[in-house]
């Protein structure tokens, strides 16, 4: 195992090791004794059918059945994917009579606000949301220079089981639809058309709608993989039919299911990959990261590098530094060995300083401890930048999301 260059104690005794297991935390099993992961979604509490829900021919093939021409369809896509309007005084084009109902049958509300935190400086707004049936989920706007970016969920709840997560030990209570997901930067974008998002910095001329997305809010993106899907398809797509964002703009996550990663590889949509790892060894990452006990490290980073192989798009990997957890000097020497085994150039490193839980194990790294992490692996070849975390103001619900300004 690596040592600190030049000093003959190896980094490993030096510093202590706290993992979730010997502080007493213990890993929920299921009956075959294996990590309880839970993929398959509940059934219940399906959402109603919704505009974004549909294809292009889906939304034409609605107007039609309603008795109305075709033309009708570009008409209410312009309203949602242009406009950010489900409000039928708003789609004046359409014909008075009769609109009230249409509107409410093809766009019914899907997120109710709950309550909205915004940090002091106004340039970050923590939504929380409502599904239809009581679910809650939460987005987070933020503003930097030169873009805008918008974390989101992609489930209520996460069958993930991460420890360090509050959403993960909740469970998972059901995957969200394709329009739940759409519908945050619908209304996201609408937010920012009335002007709600501050932080605006002088001479910074973006347009004031969301140009980036992140899939580190609530769930594993990659356990509801059809709707995560079919979302992004939405978001790319030229307006009116969808968003009409870049691809390279929008980041799916994953704490590692291998077989997905693969599929994603070969949807020829060029999104931007990010691996949560948190630990390079599989010791810690079994307790860490549940999902390792399908799929190994190794295994992870090998369908990343595929990812790079057969998209030419760099892989992100995210790793939340956790005091005298995960934040050790050998760790970063393992990563980057690891790292550098699957080539040069295909990989950048994201570490994020931990959002502190006073008086829990799960405490942020210390500064230099952080710096020293960042400076090994930079030393190594491998490119790596610290993150800020926006979300520690405002208490992200995932452990992931104070990575949200990928
Ligand atoms: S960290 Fe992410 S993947 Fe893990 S339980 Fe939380 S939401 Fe799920």
């Amino acid at each position: 195992m690596p040592t600190n260059a030049g000093n003959p104690t190896p980094i490993r005794e030096r510093r202590p090791q706290v993992r979730p297991a010997t502080e007493g935390w213990t890993q929920a099993l299921d009956a075959d004794g294996r990590p309880k992961l839970q993929f398959a979604s509940p059934k219940k509490g399906k959402p109603p059918v919704h505009w974004a829900d549909l294809t292009v021919e889906e939304r034409q093939a609605k107007v039609v059945e309603l008795g109305l021409p075709k033309f009708r369809a570009k008409q209410l896509s312009n309203h949602y994917f242009a406009n950010y309007s489900s409000d039928p005084a708003t789609m004046t084009d359409l014909p008075a009579e009769g609109r009230e109902e249409l509107v409410a049958g093809l766009m019914p509300p899907l997120l109710t606000e709950v309550r909205r935190l915004e940090t002091d400086k106004g340039d970050t707004i923590k939504f929380l949301w409502k599904l239809h049936d009581g679910a809650l989920v939460e987005s987070v706007l933020m503003r930097y220079t030169g873009r805008i970016t918008l974390c989101i969920s992609s489930q209520a709840g996460c069958g993930m089981n991460c420890p360090f997560c509050a959403t993960g030990q909740a469970g998972l209570t059901r995957n969200m639809s394709t329009a739940e997901i759409v519908d945050q930067i619908v209304r996201a974008n609408a937010a920012l058309a009335a002007g709600e998002l501050g932080g605006r910095k002088k001479g910074d001329n973006t347009p004031d709608r969301v140009s980036n997305i992140v899939f580190m809010g609530m769930g594993e993106p990659l356990a509801n993989y059809k709707r995560v899907m079919d979302a992004v398809r939405s978001m790319v797509a030229p307006q009116p039919d969808g968003l009409g964002m870049s691809a390279r703009g929008i980041t799916v996550s994953t704490v590692g299911l291998v077989p997905a990663i693969k599929k994603l590889a070969d949807e020829n949509v060029p999104v931007t990959f990010a691996l949560s790892l948190h630990a390079p060894d599989d010791q810690l990452r079994d307790e860490l990261i549940p999902i390792n006990s399908r799929w190994k490290v190794d295994e992870a980073l090998d369908a990343a590098r595929e990812y790079f192989e057969k998209t030419g798009r760099r892989v992100s990997i995210e790793y939340a530094l956790i005091k005298d957890m995960n934040d050790h000097a050998w760790r970063a020497d393992l990563l980057a060995e690891k790292l550098l085994a699957r080539g040069k150039g295909w990989v950048h490193v994201n570490p994020i300083p931990l959002n502190p839980t006073p008086g829990s194990i799960w405490t942020a790294s210390e500064p230099e401890v952080q710096d020293e992490f960042v400076r090994r692996l930079n030393a190594a070849g491998i490119p790596t930048t610290l993150r800020d975390t926006r979300g520690k103001e405002i208490d992200g619900a995932c452990g992931q999301l104070a990575a949200a300004d990928a």
